[in-house]
């Protein structure tokens, strides 16, 4: 398994806070069956700020700790860059990172709003070849309350992560249905754990998608598993699986309740 979004460099953010915290996520997420991870620590999120260089410094060093520890996985660089004015310029300074990479870069809004340049910036990023992932969508309150400006900023050109917890109810009941359904109408491309600490948040990406399997089918798990290995090999994303029809949706869950997984 790949995880695109995590918080595992030590001492970047409000990830793993030193070395321990880092060596417990990775032996975590080697459990769950996670082979790459790419570390994409906050920047330009107004608190934090981790420029291409500093990464790349940090992940070279945790992947030799890594090995040193016997602790089989591979961390690839990454960030998840807020979305700010002089995004674009800051491409141009090479001071950003796309994901392993790939053409694939991890963007965030604010929590609250769907910045008014999205759409624009969105076509910026694909005139240079980019390809902008929108970071855990369902927890803008903007997309909750419309989630058709999500369908908008999906059809000029970027795709949307949607992170384990909130499937799992780890963000509260409110986000948690509305990760479903955004998950349901075909909004999401990508599931990833966001994971910031082995046990404040962790990874639970197989409890995910053991969950998206019961709810939604194989091919969905499918899909998403192979859109995390699309990212590393650069690759473009898979098309997506039929939309279950609401009856078909109430088949499976009545199915499911009876056989659990
Ligand atoms: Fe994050």
């Amino acid at each position: 398994m790949i995880d695109i979004h995590t918080h595992i460099l030590p001492g970047l953010d409000d990830g793993a806070a030193n070395w321990n915290d880092a060596l417990n996520m990775a032996r975590a997420a080697v459990s769950e069956g996670i082979t790459t991870i790419i570390a994409t620590p906050h920047h330009a999120n107004g608190t934090y700020t981790n420029a291409a260089v500093d990464v790349a410094e940090h992940t070279h060093a945790i992947n030799e700790q890594l090995i040193a520890a016997g602790v089989p996985v591979t961390i690839r660089t990454g960030q998840e860059i807020r979305v700010h004015d002089g995004l674009l310029d800051a491409w141009y300074r090479r001071e950003l990172l796309t994901l392993a990479d790939s053409s694939y870069v991890l963007i965030e809004m604010p929590s609250s709003r769907i910045p008014k340049t999205m759409i624009e910036l969105i076509h910026e990023f694909n005139v240079l070849n980019l390809k902008p992932i929108i970071a855990h969508p369902e927890r803008n309150a903007e997309v909750t309350q419309h989630p058709e400006r999500l369908a908008e900023l999906i059809d000029a050109g970027a795709y949307a992560q949607m992170t384990t917890h909130s499937l799992l109810g780890g963000f509260g009941k409110r986000i948690e249905q509305h990760a479903w359904s955004l998950m349901k109408s075909g909004h999401i491309h990508i599931v990833s754990s966001d994971a910031h600490h082995v046990e404040r948040r962790g990874f639970r990406m197989g409890e995910a998608y053991s969950f998206i399997e019961r709810r939604m089918g194989e091919q969905w798990v499918n899909y998403f598993k192979s859109n995390a290995e699309a990212v590393i090999h650069d690759s473009p994303f898979h098309n997506q699986p039929p939309l279950a029809s609401a009856s078909e949706g109430a088949v499976r869950r009545f199915l499911s309740y009876f056989y659990k997984k």
